[in-house]
């Protein structure tokens, strides 16, 4: 019988072990800084016709980005 009073005990703390532990994980995970998100997709509006388009898309001049290269021709031209 003291036993299995002793193993309750030890099951019992180990158990209360495990849960411990998680509740740490949980809470470490919880704290944790979110992923980065991916970059800003940079707008930019055309100065010849207003057309918004990403930065990336965008032809670049010497003064301004333009929606395409008749744009860029047409303003520096
Ligand atoms: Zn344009």
């Amino acid at each position: 019988m003291k036993y299995l009073i002793v193993l309750v005990v030890v099951v019992l703390g180990i158990w209360l072990w495990r849960s411990n532990r998680r509740a740490d994980a949980n809470e470490r995970s919880a704290s944790a800084p979110p992923p980065p998100s991916p970059p800003l997709l940079e707008i930019v509006a055309c100065p010849v016709c207003g057309v918004h388009l990403p930065a990336r898309d965008a032809v670049s001049g010497s003064r301004a980005l333009y929606c395409s290269t008749d744009h860029q021709r047409q303003a520096e031209h």
